[in-house]
């Protein structure tokens, strides 16, 4: 349930509304809005809805009370019409510029990140990535450099300015992550890992929400639900591909979730070519599809010697391709009437 406030209603009015939620024994969620007040009522008690919608409704101050039948509240374009712009350092991501974080898939020294952080950045990429706890499918993979691969990210930071986007795989990790992170990452595999949602959600630092291989649209929503209802709006959600029949590229890129999301939630949304197709041929189309599409951002990896990466080679796009594809995205967004 949501109750729209009066465009005039008063501080006072807003407060008693809350309070009286908050007696019945229910959440109220503020969203202060640009013109309205917007209160969203969570949670569950033993009293019927209409009965609840007339109580509020009869309230001072009350334009009027909307039941949602989204299942995502906080996360749904009811509560929160406005798009929400997560910042990021000098960063907006979801505003007018279209954002690109790029870098290594794993974080592999001090030497390699630091170069591509300043090549990717005369690109144009205002965010730099790199894995440092790296999910791989088998034990016997590189794994990531831990902790020191997070003080590499930190340092390239320091050198460029760059904000940085980490993996957090763990619960026990994210008070170390967040130390040095300026995004944290929540990878596909761990979409569904509710108590990691909750923890992330409860420091407030903003998180890139990567959708599950075989989720749907409304799951990564209900996800990114986990994060808001702790306190933390800064969600961006990655579209990465999903698993199809299709065996041609390592994803599908679902193009659709792209409209569809900025539909159903005031959250940004970037999309990730390199993990959607796994095939650097393919990145620079699905790229510039993104953007034409109507995302606010894209997270392409970048390597200097791609036969070489610890992890994600043949989807690495070379620096000076890079720049080359940076350029082309900077037309495509002026077409959309965005820029870079
Ligand atoms: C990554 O960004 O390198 C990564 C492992 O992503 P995903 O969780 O989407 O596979
Ligand atoms: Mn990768």
């Amino acid at each position: 349930m949501i109750i729209i406030m009066g465009t005039q209603a008063t501080e006072d009015e807003s407060r008693s509304v809350q309070d009286e939620i908050m007696r019945i024994g229910l959440r109220p969620f503020l969203n202060p809005g640009v013109e309205r007040k917007v209160i969203a009522v969570l949670g569950e008690v033993d009293v019927k809805k209409a009965d609840l919608v007339d109580h509020f409704q009869a309230m001072p101050g009350v334009a009027r009370v909307e039941l949602i039948s989204d299942l995502w509240k906080l996360a749904s374009r009811s509560y929160h019409p406005e798009p929400t712009v997560v910042r990021v350092g000098n960063v907006l991501v979801g505003g007018d510029s279209v954002c690109v974080a790029a870098g290594p898939c794993s974080v592999e020294s001090q030497e390699q990140l630091t170069t591509l952080a300043h090549q990717v950045k005369s690109a144009g990429a205002s965010m730099l990535r790199g894995g440092a706890f790296k999910p791989r499918s088998s034990p016997y993979s590189f794994q990531g450099l831990g902790e020191e691969g997070l003080k590499i990210l930190a340092n390239a930071r320091e050198e460029t300015g760059l904000p940085v986007v980490t993996e957090v795989m763990d619960t026990h990790e994210v008070d170390l992550v967040v130390k040095y992170a300026d995004v944290l990452q929540i990878g596909m595999r761990n979409m569904q890992n509710y108590s990691l949602l909750k923890k992330v959600g409860m420091t407030g630092h903003p998180v890139l929400l990567k959708r599950g291989l075989g989720s749907r649209i409304r799951d990564l929503l209900m996800s990114a639900e986990y994060i808001i209802s702790e306190g933390n709006n800064n969600v961006i959600l990655c579209e990465r591909g999903i698993t199809t029949f299709e065996d041609s590229t390592r994803n599908t890129t679902d193009i659709n979730a792209i409209p569809v999301l900025k539909h159903w939630t005031h959250l940004p949304i970037v999309l990730d070519p390199s993990h959607a197709t796994g095939d650097w041929r393919y990145v620079g189309s699905i790229a510039k599809a993104a953007i034409a599409g109507g995302a606010d951002g894209l997270m392409i990896e970048v390597h200097n010697d791609p036969a070489h990466a610890m992890s994600d080679g043949p989807q690495s796009l070379r620096p000076d391709k890079f720049a080359v594809l940076m350029s082309q995205l900077g037309r495509v967004a002026e077409a959309v009437d965005r820029r870079i």
